[in-house]
Parts: C-alpha cells; sequence; structure tokens
C-alpha cells in the first residue's frame, strides 16, 4: 500500500493536467489520483495512465486525503456547495487554485472549518515552470503543508505567505509575471528586427537570453542588480542601454503597473 496522500482533481482542465503530470513524472502513483469532470470520455487518458476518473465529484472527495479545487472561479461555489456534506463528513484537506476566491468564501460554501490551502499559481506551470503562492488557514496541520507542498511543486516553485491578501502581491509579482515578460520580450523582438536582425533570429535570440538571465539570476549567490552591474563597464554598450532604460523610468513603470495589478486583484476578491 503506499503512503502516499489520496489527492481528488475536481475539474481536469490545464491546471489540474499540469499538476497531475507534474506528480506522475515525479513518480507520485497514479492510482493515488482521482480527476473529476464533466465527460468520462475527456478523461479517457488520464485513465489509461491508472488515475481514477469520474463525473461524481462526491465519488472522489470521499476517497481522497487532499482535494484539489480546479474549476473555473465562475462555477466554483455551485461545485462547492454541491460537495459540502461530503467535505463535512470526510473533512479533507481542501487547496483551491481557483484565481481571486477568499478562503472565507469557499469555507462558507463548503460548510465551515475546513483545512484550507489558497493557491495562485501561474501559466508555466504548464510547463512544470511555474511559480505558486500558497496561503494556509489556520485549520491546516503541519503534515497537510509539507503535503501541499509536494503536489504544487510537481509545477515549479511553491513558496508559503502568511496573510492572505499578499496572495494579491503574489499575483502581481509571479500570477500575472509572465505577461511582463512576453511584453518585454515582444519589445526586444520588434527592436532587433528594427537594428536589422530578421524576426526568427531576433526571437530566437530574445528567448534564449532571458531563459540564460533567469538560469544565471537562479544559480547566482548575487542579487539580480549586482549581475546587471557587474555586465555594465563603464562607457560600454550594455550601460548604455541600461542608462536609457532608467532615465525614461522603466523601474517607475514596473512599479506602477504592478500597484495597478495589485489594485485589480484586490478589487476582484
Ligand atoms: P479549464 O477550463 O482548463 O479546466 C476546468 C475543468 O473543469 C474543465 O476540464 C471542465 O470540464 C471541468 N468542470 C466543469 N464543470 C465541472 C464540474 N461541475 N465538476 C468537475 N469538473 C468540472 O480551466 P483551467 O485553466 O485549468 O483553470 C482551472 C482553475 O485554475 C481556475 O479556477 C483558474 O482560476 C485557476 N488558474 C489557472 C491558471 C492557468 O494558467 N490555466 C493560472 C492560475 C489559476
Amino acid at each position: 500500500m503506499s503512503t502516499q496522500p489520496t489527492l481528488a482533481f475536481i475539474g481536469a482542465g490545464n491546471m489540474a493536467r499540469a499538476i497531475m503530470g507534474g506528480l506522475i513524472s515525479n513518480g507520485y502513483p497514479a492510482a493515488n489520483i482521482w480527476a473529476t469532470g464533466t465527460q468520462l470520455d475527456k478523461m479517457a487518458d488520464l485513465k489509461q495512465q491508472g488515475l481514477h476518473t469520474t463525473t461524481d465529484n462526491n465519488a472522489a472527495v470521499a476517497a481522497a486525503d487532499i482535494v484539489i479545487l480546479a474549476v473555473k472561479p465562475q462555477i466554483l461555489k455551485t461545485v462547492a456547495q454541491s460537495m459540502a456534506a461530503v467535505v463535512q463528513q470526510h473533512q479533507p484537506l481542501i487547496v483551491s487554485v481557483a484565481a481571486g476566491i477568499l478562503c472565507h468564501s469557499l469555507e462558507q460554501w463548503l460548510g465551515g472549518n475546513i483545512a484550507l490551502v489558497r493557491c495562485m499559481p501561474n501559466t508555466p506551470s504548464l510547463v512544470q515552470q511555474g511559480a505558486s503562492g500558497l496561503y494556509a488557514n489556520p485549520q491546516v496541520s503541519a503534515t497537510q503543508r509539507q503535503q501541499t507542498e509536494q503536489v504544487m511543486q510537481a509545477t515549479g516553485l511553491a513558496l508559503w505567505v502568511d496573510k492572505e491578501p499578499l496572495l494579491d502581491a503574489v499575483t502581481a509579482v509571479s500570477g500575472s509575471g509572465p505577461a511582463y515578460y512576453f511584453l518585454i520580450m515582444e519589445s526586444m523582438i520588434a527592436a532587433g528586427e528594427k537594428l536589422g536582425l530578421s524576426r526568427e533570429a531576433a526571437q530566437q535570440l530574445t528567448i534564449q537570453t532571458a531563459l540564460g538571465a533567469a538560469d544565471m539570476a537562479r544559480q547566482s549567490d548575487v542579487e539580480p542588480a549586482e549581475l546587471r552591474r557587474r555586465v555594465c563597464s563603464p562607457n560600454g554598450t550594455t550601460e548604455q542601454a541600461i542608462k536609457t532604460f532608467i532615465a525614461q523610468g522603466l523601474p517607475e513603470i514596473i512599479d506602477n503597473g504592478m500597484q495597478a495589478c495589485s489594485n485589480r486583484a484586490q478589487a476582484m476578491a
């Protein structure tokens, strides 16, 4: 018998599949994973891999130690309310990846007094390079925290915050962050083309540079600001670019954008 907790993914769409895929490739036993959806035939591939598939959310919840809520936020209330009785009876840990749904709403919909983790993942989770912020309500035990980390680390980095509102800051940094980098890449590709490179060459060089810079920053024991200073030789080419970015307010622009993102996350909750 496996000692790994049994997981039930309510909604087997993109985000659930990203997490399940990461778990399976890390050797998590497929027999310990349930996936639910509205149509069994859409989960045939999961069944073939040895997962339990069902259209009955309550059957999956009854079998699980950890229930991962991965349906769209707009239907979460109905889905949660329909499983409240089984949740109250079996008391699994609930992990919600739904954007913008607060703990107190989920607690209310699920009948109150539940161990609950709210998670803010991002789209690179789909290629196992995600960054997720996690918040646990006081009912979550130390073991359940570790188990949640194991699940969410299947898609990349998982980091705890100790206050729920900090998930809005996580949204501003990593939740929406991939789009900021896409915009920077877009601008670099366009500028590279303007300087005479083919679009394909500009794109390849830009993407590899983003990957290389991120990897260097991750492996380095100094902060990105120092890495940046080290590549700026006095009167050199890089310094010219950086001086122009700073003089034209790039740091303030990024700060303003992230403030706006966090304000929007607060207003939507
Ligand atoms: P998705 O549409 O790909 O998946 C949702 C799945 O739920 C579908 O497969 C659908 O068949 C299933 N479903 C619908 N009704 C159901 C029901 N009553 N019972 C069980 N399953 C049902 O959506 P997604 O992109 O995977 O998003 C899922 C959650 O993840 C959302 O709450 C979203 O906020 C969150 N999220 C996603 C991303 C992302 O990058 N995709 C990022 C951050 C957060």
